[in-house]
């Protein structure tokens, strides 16, 4: 897909035309991945973060909301449910907090490993390089960090960066790769400031990353930070892209066609705009992945990176479980066995095999 076909599917309207964007979307999903949906089992374990991201409830600044971080046993806890469920990735993420950083990481790792074959995947923000080699050899298996706006003026003003922090994140992206991680980035959609072209160039951005993972989502305002407070902003930009459940589904149509092996996930972001079947939706138009969230229920609410964030039907994990499984069944779609590698990665391993020849 060339960038000017990227920018008119961005500013296509007919509901027709757009039917028929998914449907080649979906098509390829097939083709590629097949049709099983990988389900990933995330652990939010911490909301003390350092950082000041404009967009993002849980930012340093936010003093309205109770900050809390579980115990490593209690992590430990929640990934043999995660374990137990059938689910094959445990997903840790939290915002930047030094306390939970480091050798706690990497223990806390070690110690899913011992007792469980998940696989690991951390989404923890920007760490020190000698972090993110200390997890690998921990044992981590992928990385999510999204580049969030490839605009580097729109990247430095939303995230209250120095001007280098879009070059530094990218940089951080190849440290990953080299790493051997698996790795998975994205952006925001309808980032106030965005234009059209932006989120063409954010596309072309993904395929150049050549990623294994791709996560994107609509932006959805927290009163609570200072983008979500003026949100909408009355003097917003010509070509604004507006944060809607039909411009993130083009978006990840458009992923899937550019990026066709990669693994993306129906985010829970979209599912929020959308409670009725935006995880459907977003399997429908080119996603294999779902990311049923295990944080406990006493600390949920405050990990708040945006109001009202989308729950799964059920009243406990095996129920909320069984639910979206008949949910994927439903849709003629499978449920992934497995770790859910990467097709990329297993293309990686075999090169590295053949490579001494
Ligand atoms: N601190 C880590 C992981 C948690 S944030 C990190 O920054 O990578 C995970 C993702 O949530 C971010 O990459 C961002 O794209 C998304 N996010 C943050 N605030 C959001 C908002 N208001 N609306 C939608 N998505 C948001």
């Amino acid at each position: 897909m060339r960038r000017d076909e990227i920018l008119r599917w961005i500013n296509e309207t007919d509901q027709a035309a757009l039917a028929d964007l998914h449907r080649q979307a979906d098509a390829v999903r097939r083709e590629h991945v097949g049709d099983a949906v990988h389900l990933r089992g995330l652990i939010e374990f911490s909301n003390h973060c350092e950082q000041r991201c404009g967009y993002c409830g849980i930012r340093a600044p936010n003093q309205a909301i109770p900050r809390y971080r579980m115990s490593s046993g209690e992590v430990l806890d929640r990934a043999r449910e995660v374990h137990r469920l059938g689910y094959g990735t445990v997903v840790l993420q939290s915002g930047e907090d030094p306390v939970a950083g480091g050798h706690w990481i990497a223990d806390l790792i070690r110690s899913i490993k011992a007792e469980t074959d998940l696989a690991i995947t951390l989404s923890l923000g920007e760490r020190s390089e000698g972090d993110l080699a200390t997890w690998r050899e921990a044992g981590a298996d992928r990385y999510l960090l999204r580049f969030e706006s490839s605009n580097p003026e729109l990247f430095r003003k939303s995230r209250e960066t120095t001007p280098h922090g879009l070059v530094d994140r990218i940089r951080t992206l190849e440290v990953l790769k080299s790493l051997g991680y698996e790795v998975g980035s994205g952006m925001l959609i309808g980032l106030p400031g965005q234009t059209s072209a932006d989120l063409a160039r954010d596309i072309a951005l993904l395929r150049e990353l050549d990623l294994d993972m791709i996560g994107v989502g609509p932006f959805i305002p927290h009163p609570g930070t200072p983008i979500g407070r003026h949100f909408p902003d009355p003097a917003s930009v010509d070509g604004q892209v507006p944060s809607s459940e039909e411009m993130a589904l083009k978006v990840i149509a458009m992923a899937r066609i550019c990026c066709p092996d990669t693994n993306i996930p129906a985010t829970t972001a979209v599912a929020t705009l959308n409670q009725q079947d935006g995880y459907e939706r977003g399997l429908r138009a080119g996603a294999n992945v779902v990311m049923p969230c295990l944080t406990p229920d006493g600390v949920r609410a405050q990990y708040q990176i945006y109001p009202n964030k989308a729950r799964l039907h059920g009243a406990d994990p095996e129920t909320q479980r069984d639910l979206l499984v008949a949910r994927i069944h439903a849709m003629g779609r499978t449920v992934g066995r497995g770790r859910g590698d990467s097709p990329k990665a297993g293309k990686r391993s075999a090169m590295a095999v053949v490579a001494p020849e």
